[in-house]
């Protein structure tokens, strides 16, 4: 982990390979959210699904990897998940791979993700639970009757695991949105005090979702829910990664966290996208665009062999990427702001700061 960020050095610069790609591997999903922008809409459209040996073709296109993220629908009703991952663990070598999940099947995810676990030593494995909320909060909004003890089952089961693996991370994620809003202070509050691991990171609500009330937000909540974040982080009160960067991490998610609510304030682009430079999404059935936002697809991997690399040679794939840079595309999307700091030298400055604040606070708290 430690020489992370020099085997990726050229891409600061260059910018001219994805180094990190999303893979929504299903959009079958066990739950019912609301806020969801991945729903299936009451189709199965599982025999459709890429297969292993398409993934395969697709791992063996594309050179090694800074980050791997898997996302959906959920992603543990795939059965071949840790085979997948296994694969673009030997071709890719990611930095990091990223597992989420509504945590529902307490034993099919802690069996899987062990497995991942172990057969990918080499990379940092983060899981990230959902939840959104209280009991009441979070199963309404999830419309699964049991959903918070059924996750909370699957946090302590995998929580174990930080003993046995080194490469391990557990995390919760909450979706920030009108039903959950109200008990933000809650939620962060208790999986503060879960323990002295696990992490907690808030995403906006984003996308075309099933209920469009759950945007009704109040912008305000959501500043005062990333400035509890940002104190955690600053003071030392809150849980960051046990990899190597995790300070790193930390210092740019402070970062972030400013920078949305700016992009909030004042309605523009606050920084260039590297969107579709440095990210791919590939949806279940091979569609590949520059982000999660679906907007400007790029082509199917069908269509070039499973090659990736050579789908970004067509003029319509350099044409989509030249727009997101001429327009100034923007949006909150953290996954992207992540790379959009991390790859941008013109952050630095606010990242040094943000982490030599936390390396003396951490240090000597
Ligand atoms: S700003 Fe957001 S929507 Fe636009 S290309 Fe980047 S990630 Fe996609």
């Amino acid at each position: 982990m430690s020489n992370l960020f020099l085997r990726h050095a050229k891409s600061i610069f260059l910018k001219s390979e994805p180094i990190q790609l999303t893979l929504f591997l299903t959009n079958r999903c066990n739950a019912h959210c609301r806020h969801c922008f991945y729903s299936n809409g009451g189709q199965d459209i599982s025999k459709k699904e890429l297969s292993v040996n398409d993934y395969h073709k697709i791992s063996s296109s594309v050179g090694r990897l800074l980050w791997l993220a898997f996302s959906g629908g959920e992603i543990f009703l795939r059965d071949d998940i840790a085979q997948i991952v296994n694969l673009f663990y030997r071709a890719n070598n990611p930095g990091i791979i990223l597992l989420p999940t509504n945590g529902l099947d307490t034993q099919v995810i802690r069996a899987n993700v062990e497995r991942i676990v172990r057969e990918c030593p080499e990379s940092v494995v983060v899981v990230k639970l959902s939840l959104d909320g209280p009991k009441d909060v979070n199963d309404s909004l999830r419309g699964v009757k049991g959903a918070f003890g059924k996750t909370m089952e699957t946090y302590k089961s995998l929580y174990k695991l930080f003993g046995e693996y080194d490469n391990f991370e557990l995390g919760f994620n909450s979706v920030f949105c009108a039903s959950t809003q109200g008990s933000m202070p809650w939620l962060c509050s208790f999986i503060k005090n879960l323990d002295d691991k696990t992490t907690h990171t808030v995403s906006l609500i984003r996308g075309d979702i099933p209920d469009d009330d759950e945007k009704n937000i109040d912008i305000e909540k959501y500043k005062k829910t990333i400035a509890t974040l940002t104190a955690g982080l600053k003071d030392g009160s809150s849980k960051i990664f046990n990899f190597n960067l995790s300070r790193l991490k930390a210092a740019q998610d402070i970062v972030q966290g400013r920078l949305i609510c700016d992009l909030i304030s004042k309605k523009r682009s606050v920084i260039p996208c590297l969107a579709g430079r440095l990210t791919l999404t590939l949806t279940e059935t091979g569609d590949v665009y520059p982000c999660e936002s679906f907007d400007a697809r790029l082509g199917n991997i069908h269509e070039t062999g499973h090659d990736l690399r050579k789908l970004l040679t067509t003029d319509l794939a350099k044409e989509v990427i030249a727009r997101i840079t001429s327009s100034r595309c923007r949006c909150t999307h953290e996954c992207y702001m992540i790379m959009n700091i991390l790859f941008n030298p013109y952050m630095y400055p606010s990242l040094i700061k943000q982490y030599a604040h936390i390396l003396f606070k951490r240090a000597w708290p």
